[in-house]
């Protein structure tokens, strides 16, 4: 079957801002389709709009790339046979193939001022037309042509489209598309800067590197008559067009904008790669998220980036779009943290104790790791759970240990009495604590709450915690009956 002879498919990004989840996913399916089919993952920066050109944008885009562990077999920092792979390093090579159009007569040059432009553009508006390009200088002769490019006249090359007829392309996840001819413009395929536009150095390029797939989001389907009509031009072989849909705003009401996303940062959420990463998120949770907003596999799959390579078939990409939706990332990330060996996940929270200005103690980590697992939505999220561990003192506030429905004194004479049962243990673990501690709660004809909670917040310095026994066990007896004692002191004073 074809779909499963080795594909070589490219990504090829634009390095215009920051990389987001957008690019993210189109990197992902590349990826899944070269090692699904044992074939090449490539990529390509395509940045020969330099007016859009954001200086550290490719650096992003290969640090996201490594983050996410989606590793390239051939790209502009590792070289490959086709390079180069930065579209600003083959100026020749599309030089070289429009004026090959030329040849063939199906491009032309074109001296329009960007001046007429601009007036003809404004004509056709009033007109109430969609702006095109008029074709004055489709008809100019060649050879008139050369002479004035010879005189140092500004000029652009632009494809001389079919005006009569169908064309007809076929996107593997719609079908048919057919596009009246009349209706496609002539777009410029050299700029005057000598640079390709991306009609041009796109096609040249996914050619030369012998692209057998193209993945690319649904806004590039009103371009794909031209595409299809360029590379019939040149007499080459389309690639297979997949054109997943794009991603909407939460609210599913159009696509997110700036002021979408700066909201989405005040809930703890990014759609830009770089943020999730700082907000906690892991790579296997960000992947699997947005490998199903656009892939139709059943809604809560949780798959690593292996697993997705067993499963991954192109044809269930689904065309319709999806709308972003933080609480699955949640989901999905959680579920991954939950996956993790303990050591490994040890590693990755690691840095946000560091970063807190703790000082960590491994060996203590690895004891914490499994008590916190259950419980992190994001890494951070062992800060408020785990942070007083690796603190010389915890701050009670005197309020929070007075339990519910006692007074400060009933609650200190708790605590007087927990004490009690606890120095009188020889080692305070789990199994050692636990049993006389709950025969206290009967003894005292109270809740475990309430006993539990002094304690809980006399030891941890907070309300909420990890499984408290095991908190003690790890905290060592002495400690936790220096942190009892102040306790009850705090409480006597109140
Ligand atoms: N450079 C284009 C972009 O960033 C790539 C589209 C494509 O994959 O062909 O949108």
């Amino acid at each position: 079957m074809t779909d499963l002879m080795p594909a070589r498919v490219r990504f090829a990004p634009s390095p215009t801002g920051r990389m987001h989840l957008g690019s993210a996913r189109t990197a992902l399916y590349d990826y899944l389709l070269a090692r699904r089919t044992g074939g090449t993952f490539i990529l390509r920066i395509e940045d020969t709009d330099r007016k859009r050109y954001v200086e550290g944008a490719e650096e992003e885009l290969i640090e996201g790339l490594r983050w996410l562990g989606l590793n390239y077999d051939e790209g502009p920092d590792i070289g490959g046979p086709y390079g180069p792979y930065r579209q600003s390093e083959r100026r020749e090579i599309y030089y070289h193939h429009a004026w090959e159009l030329v040849e063939r007569g199906a491009a032309y040059p074109c001296f329009c001022t960007p001046d007429r432009l601009a007036k003809l553009r404004e004509e056709q508006m009033r007109r109430k037309e969609n702006p095109h390009y008029d074709g004055l200088c489709r008809h100019l002769d060649l050879g008139e042509a050369r002479r004035r490019i010879a005189n140092g006249e500004k000029y652009v090359i632009r494809f001389k489209m079919p005006k009569e007829g169908v064309t007809t392309a076929v996107d593997l996840l719609r079908g048919e598309i057919h596009t009246a001819n009349n209706v496609l413009d002539d777009a410029v395929l050299l700029k005057s800067d000598g640079l390709p536009t991306y009609h041009l150095g796109a096609m040249v390029d996914d050619h030369l590197m012998k692209i057998t797939h193209v993945i690319r989001t649904m806004e590039w389907l009103p371009s794909l008559p031209l595409h299809v009509n360029i590379i019939r031009a040149f007499g080459w072989d389309e690639p297979v067009w997949v054109h997943p849909s794009v991603f909407l705003k939460p609210s599913g009401k159009g696509k997110m904008s700036k002021r979408d996303a700066a909201d989405a940062m005040k809930d703890g959420y990014s759609i830009y790669l770089g943020d999730m990463r700082a907000l906690g998120f892991i790579p296997e949770g960000v992947l699997n998220w947005i490998a199903l907003m656009g892939w139709g596999v059943p809604e809560d799959d949780i798959m690593t980036l292996d697993e997705m390579i067993q499963r991954f078939d192109i044809r269930n990409l689904t065309p319709s779009p999806a709308a972003i939706n933080f609480a699955r990332l949640d989901h999905f990330n959680a579920a991954h943290i939950r996956r993790l060996p303990t050591e490994e996940l040890a590693a990755r929270i690691k840095p946000y104790f560091l970063n807190a200005g703790l000082q960590v103690d491994d060996e203590r980590l690895l004891r914490i790791v499994p008590l916190i697992r259950e419980r992190l939505v994001t890494l951070d999220d062992c800060l408020p759970f785990a942070a007083w561990f690796f603190k010389e003192n915890v701050e009670p506030k005197p309020e929070e240990l007075v339990a519910k429905n006692l007074t400060p004194a009933q609650s200190a004479e708790i605590a007087r009495k927990a004490f009690e049962v606890l120095s009188g243990l020889p080692v305070l673990t789990v199994e050692s604590a636990e049993p006389p501690m709950r025969a206290l709660v009967e003894r005292l004809g109270l809740s475990p709450g309430q006993v539990f909670g002094i304690l809980r917040v006399a030891v941890t310095g907070q309300t909420v915690s990890p499984p408290l026994f095991e908190s003690m066990e790890i905290v060592g007896k002495e400690k936790v009956l220096q942190r009892l004692q102040r306790a009850i002191e705090m409480l006597e004073r109140m």
